[in-house]
């Protein structure tokens, strides 16, 4: 029978550490804080914000909004981040996108401290996460190993087709696959026959944004399917997986919503934790070994 992966079930359990990690901080004296920067008037971004305000209090992290309006220039931005990462009370910024148009994304969020991007996305978190170091890494494609990982599906060994290339989710997705010992193919817009390579699949990642894509056809009979794709259609959230058929092939299955994307939030602040704990490692160095 095919087993769907709750994503809601693996979030209680990750919440459950989250609180048990935050209540030992607090024991140490640190109070988590997280600053979120919003730029402009988005509302999906403001929506998002509020709702990490309320995730953030029940899991005891100190929450702050930080606006600016959608006049800033590149340099004021640049300055409420630098303002940020000075902050010895602040443990993690999270940059809201998106920003607006006249601001240069990536060079905004180089200036973010890589030991506070609770996003991963900075470069030397993403050179970290290629070559195997300690990083913060990106909540989404961590969402889609800790859903397996959670429900008893192991990695090593298996053939992981991921469908899209994109810097959120399929490209950091590669190396942390191939941190677990899994064999990785990566399909994109312009592979020629999809199918053919989603067939031989033991676990498809399915992280494009086009609703119905996966189809049953495309996928091997037991193959474990997780569905990172968010789209609206018809006023509801839809993955990129025909969930209702695949389901009927497939050995495991994640559902949208109720999948991946119940983990990613949890996961976020889980970096901010680890972003503590690295913070306090540094901290300790400079202490142990001061610059003469
Ligand atoms: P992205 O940067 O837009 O990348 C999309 C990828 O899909 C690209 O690599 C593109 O190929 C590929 N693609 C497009 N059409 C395709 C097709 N017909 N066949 C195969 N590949 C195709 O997206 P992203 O930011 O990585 O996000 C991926 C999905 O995850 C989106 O639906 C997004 O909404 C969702 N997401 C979910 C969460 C969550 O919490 N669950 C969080 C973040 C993102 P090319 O590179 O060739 O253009």
């Amino acid at each position: 029978m095919t087993k769907i992966l709750d994503g809601k079930q693996v979030a209680a359990m990750l919440r459950e550490e989250l609180y048990q990690e935050i209540a030992a901080l607090k024991e140490q004296g640190t109070e988590p804080q997280l600053a979120v920067l919003l730029v402009g008037e988005d509302p999906a971004s403001l929506a998002y914000a509020m709702f990490l305000e309320k995730v953030s209090k029940n899991a005891g992290v100190l929450f702050i909004l930080h606006r600016l309006s959608n006049q800033a220039s590149e340099l004021d931005i640049k300055l409420k981040i630098e303002d940020l990462n000075s902050d010895a009370k602040v443990h993690g910024i999270l940059l809201m996108m998106p920003l607006p148009p006249h601001v240069n994304k990536q060079r905004v969020m180089e200036v973010v401290s890589p030991l506070k991007d609770v996003d991963g996305l900075h470069p030397f978190n993403r050179g970290h996460l290629i070559s195997g170091g300690v990083c913060l890494q990106p909540a989404t494609p961590m969402s889609c190993l800790e859903i397996m990982k959670r429900s008893g599906i192991s990695l090593s060994g298996k053939h992981m087709v991921i469908v899209g290339r994109g810097e959120t989710v399929g490209k950091p997705l590669v190396f942390m696959a191939l941190a677990e010992n899994a064999t990785v193919s990566v399909c994109h817009s312009r592979t020629a026959d999809l199918a053919f390579f989603t067939k031989q699949a033991d676990i498809v990642i399915a992280a494009v944004g086009k609703p119905g894509l996966i189809t049953a056809e495309m996928v091997k009979p037991g193959a474990v399917v997780v569905d990172a794709g968010i789209s609206e259609l018809n006023g509801q959230i839809t993955g990129d997986v025909d969930f209702e058929r695949v389901k009927e092939v497939a050995g495991a299955i994640t559902p949208v919503p109720g999948g991946v994307g119940s983990l990613t939030t949890v996961l976020m602040l889980k970096n901010l934790v680890k972003g503590i704990r690295l913070q306090q490692q540094v901290q300790e160095e400079e202490e142990s070994f001061p610059c003469p």
